[in-house]
């Protein structure tokens, strides 16, 4: 008698305890949810004004009129840099806050393969040939022309990607290369499934191991906050994972320190373009 008086007892403690549990996950869903759409509507309405700071200090910084002294037109210059660094970071905060809060769309499209290597040359080439660094690209052969994915996304990614490759490393090359695999460094791939494999190496400052996991944490850059020596916001590979994964993909670091790093991203691909672009559509 006395037993199951006692059972009962911890029945029922055990249920409140687990339903206590499952409100305060739900309270906690919905404070990230608050956090995620503050964030985009402040980062929204905080650049309408940074835009007109932009455009006039630019004006400014001109000198139609010639009749700005040379420090002044200085002066405006840095105004005008200062404010194209807040609208990245801005513009970083706003995608973050945006894939967070389930917002952002991911629109599969005819992907061609060809003309990604002619655009990413037209603006990292210019990088590398001012910093003495080799830019290689290496496309595997009999890769397909189209496949489906979000152009944009994966075009933010890889830039992403090289803009890091270029900015950590002082001599050698960077190599973008673009091939196939049947399974991606997890394990292999279910269903025969085959992966496209988009990788960024650098011959760079490395990424010691400790920090290997924290560099995709939004705000976590190796050198310190006080010790900066280069510029960025921490945000570009924190956006750049969370964007492999809605493309359906993921994102994966090797490096050694003092050597250089490997950043690869893995895209499933089939032979069937429509399915691939379908599993793409956020989940429901
Ligand atoms: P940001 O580059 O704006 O600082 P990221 O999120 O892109 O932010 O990168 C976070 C940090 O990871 C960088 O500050 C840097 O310390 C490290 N990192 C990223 N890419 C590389 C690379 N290719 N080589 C060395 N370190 C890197």
């Amino acid at each position: 008698e006395e037993q199951n008086v006692f059972a009962e007892l911890k029945a029922k403690e055990l249920e409140e305890a687990k339903e206590e549990l499952e409100t305060n996950a739900e309270r906690l869903e919905l404070s990230s949810r608050y956090k995620s759409e503050f964030l985009a509507n402040m980062s929204h309405e905080l650049r309408t004004p940074l835009n007109s700071m932009l455009i006039l200090s630019q004006m400014l910084a001109d000198n139609p009129k010639g009749t700005l002294t040379p420090e002044e037109q200085e002066y405006a210059l840095i105004i005008n840099n200062a404010g194209n660094d807040l609208l990245l970071l801005i513009n970083d905060i706003l995608d973050l806050s945006k894939v967070e809060s389930g917002k952002l769309e991911i629109e599969a499209e005819p992907v061609n393969l060809t003309e990604l290597p002619v655009a990413l040359e037209a603006i990292f080439t210019p990088i590398a040939t001012q910093k003495g660094i080799e830019f290689r690209i290496v496309m595997e052969e009999s890769l397909p022309s189209i496949f489906y994915s979000d152009g944009q996304r994966l075009q933010q990614i890889l830039k992403n990607l090289l803009s890091n490759a270029f900015k950590f490393t002082e001599q050698g090359a960077v190599t973008f290369s673009v091939g196939y695999s049947s399974g991606t460094k997890e394990g292999e791939g279910q269903d025969g499934m085959s992966y496209l494999v988009f990788s960024v190496s650098d011959t760079g400052i490395g990424i010691p191991e400790d920090k290997q996991l924290q560099v995709f944490e939004a705000f976590q850059q190796v050198d310190g906050a006080t010790s900066r020596k280069y510029g960025g916001t921490g945000l570009g590979l924190s956006i750049s994972r969370e964007f492999a994964k809605l493309l359906g993909g993921t994102l994966t670091l090797e490096s050694r320190e003092g050597e250089g790093s490997t950043f690869a991203m893995y895209l499933p691909h089939t032979a069937h373009g429509e399915e691939a672009g379908e599993r793409l559509l956020p989940a429901a």
